[in-house]
C-alpha cells in the first residue's frame, strides 16, 4: 500500500466570486507530481509568495486544489536511478515548487532531481529553513551589492521591509559583514528586535521622503536592499550616494516603478535586479555553502519561530497583512 501523509491543501470554491479554503487533508504519495526524487519533508518555511498562493493569487498559482510551500528541507526517501542516496539530507527552493507544483506544506514532496540541493555539511535542516528562500534572496542581494563595489567604510546601508523574511536576514547578514545597517520598518514596536539582529539605526517608512517629487534627494545611502518596490524604490534611487547600488528583489508595496533617469545619469547609481527562483544549481549550491560557513548567522534561532501545520493559516494571514516579523518555520 502506498504511503499516506498529511498536507495543507488549498481549494477553490465554486461561486460567482472565487473563494479559497485551506484544510489539512490526508494524501497518498501516488498523488504527488512526477519527479525523480521523493523527499520526506522535515521543515518548510513561510514566504510572502506562499501567502499569495494560499489566498488564491493566480499570478502565483493557476490551478487549485494546491499545496503551497516554496521551500522544503528533508531526507531523500526514493530517487530515480540513484541520483541521490536514500537518507541524504536535501533542500529545495524556487523553480516551480509551491507555485504550480505541490510544495513543502506537506509531509512528503516529489520533485525533479535538478531542483534538489544537498544540504551543506555545516547546516542543519532547520537552519536551512530558517533561512529558506528569504535567506537565499537576502544573500544574493548582499552578494550583488558587494560585486558592485559596496564597502563598509562607504557609509549607511538601508534595508526596507526590515522585519520581514528577506529584510531581517539582510539586516543580520550586512551587520555580520561589518556594515552600518539602517532598518526601515512600519512596525514601531520592533525596534528592539531589529537592533538585536544587527541594525545600527531604525527608521520609519515616512522617513524615506517618498512623497517628495524632486528628481534627486539628499545623498544618504551607500547601498540598499529593497523588498517594497514602487515609490519606495524610487525614493531610494534618488537618495543613493554617487555610484551607490540598490538590490531590488520585492514588490510588497507595488510592482510599478515611476522612475526618472537623473539618479542614473547624474549620480551613476546602480539598480540591481535579484531573482532567487531560476538560479542555476551551481549558483544555488555556492550561496548555500557560503551561508553555512563564512556568512553563517549565529542568531538564526532568535530571528525565527516554529509552527505546526495547524497554525499555518493564521501565520499566512499575518504575512498578507504585513504584520509578520522574522522568519517562520513549519515543523512537520
Ligand atoms: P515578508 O512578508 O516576510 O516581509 C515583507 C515586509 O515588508 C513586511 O514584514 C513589512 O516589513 C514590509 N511591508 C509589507 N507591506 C508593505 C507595504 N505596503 N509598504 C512597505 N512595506 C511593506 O515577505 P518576504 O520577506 O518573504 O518577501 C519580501 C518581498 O520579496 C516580496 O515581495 C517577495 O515576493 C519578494 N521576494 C523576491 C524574491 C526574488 O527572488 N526576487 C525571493 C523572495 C522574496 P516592515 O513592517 O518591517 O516594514
Amino acid at each position: 500500500m502506498s504511503k499516506r501523509f498529511n498536507a495543507f491543501r488549498v481549494e477553490e470554491l465554486d461561486g460567482e466570486k472565487p473563494e479559497y479554503r485551506a484544510s489539512i487533508i490526508e494524501r497518498s504519495v501516488d498523488d504527488l507530481p512526477e519527479g525523480e526524487v521523493l523527499i520526506r519533508v522535515a521543515y518548510s518555511s513561510l514566504n510572502y509568495k506562499d501567502a499569495l498562493s494560499a489566498s488564491g493569487n493566480k499570478g502565483v498559482t493557476r490551478q487549485y486544489p494546491h499545496t503551497p510551500g516554496i521551500d522544503l528541507a528533508g531526507e531523500v526517501v526514493e530517487a530515480f536511478e540513484d541520483c541521490f542516496s536514500v537518507g541524504t539530507p536535501v533542500l529545495v527552493t524556487g523553480f516551480d515548487l509551491g507555485m504550480n507544483t505541490d510544495g513543502g506544506f506537506a509531509e512528503y514532496a516529489r520533485v525533479p532531481a535538478s531542483w534538489v540541493v544537498p544540504l551543506p555539511e555545516a547546516m542543519s535542516l532547520k537552519e536551512s529553513m530558517i533561512l529558506g528562500t528569504a535567506g537565499l534572496t537576502a544573500a544574493l542581494c548582499v552578494e550583488k551589492l558587494l560585486q558592485n563595489g559596496l564597502k563598509p567604510e562607504q557609509g549607511e546601508v538601508l534595508v526596507t521591509g526590515a522585519t520581514g523574511g528577506v529584510g531581517s536576514i539582510a539586516v543580520a547578514l550586512l551587520a555580520k559583514l561589518g556594515f552600518e545597517v539602517v532598518a526601515c520598518t512600519g512596525k514601531q514596536d520592533k525596534v528592539e528586535f531589529l537592533c538585536k539582529i544587527g541594525a545600527s539605526n531604525v527608521i520609519g517608512r515616512d522617513e524615506l521622503d517618498i512623497d517628495n517629487k524632486r528628481p534627486l534627494l539628499k545623498e544618504r545611502w551607500a547601498g540598499a536592499v529593497d523588498v517594497v518596490g514602487g515609490d519606495t524604490l524610487m525614493a531610494i534611487l534618488k537618495s543613493l550616494r554617487h555610484s551607490g547600488s540598490v538590490a531590488a528583489c520585492g514588490l510588497v508595496g507595488s510592482t510599478s516603478l515611476d522612475a526618472s533617469v537623473f539618479p542614473f545619469i547624474l549620480r551613476g547609481v546602480n539598480l540591481l535586479g535579484v531573482d532567487s527562483v531560476m538560479l542555476s544549481q551551481e549558483k544555488k549550491q555556492s550561496v548555500w555553502q557560503k551561508l553555512s560557513t563564512q556568512w553563517k548567522l549565529d542568531n538564526l534561532e532568535e530571528m525565527s519561530k516554529a509552527i505546526s501545520m495547524q497554525e499555518l493559516e493564521e501565520s499566512l494571514a499575518l504575512i498578507l497583512a504585513g504584520k509578520a516579523s522574522g522568519r517562520t518555520v513549519l515543523e512537520l
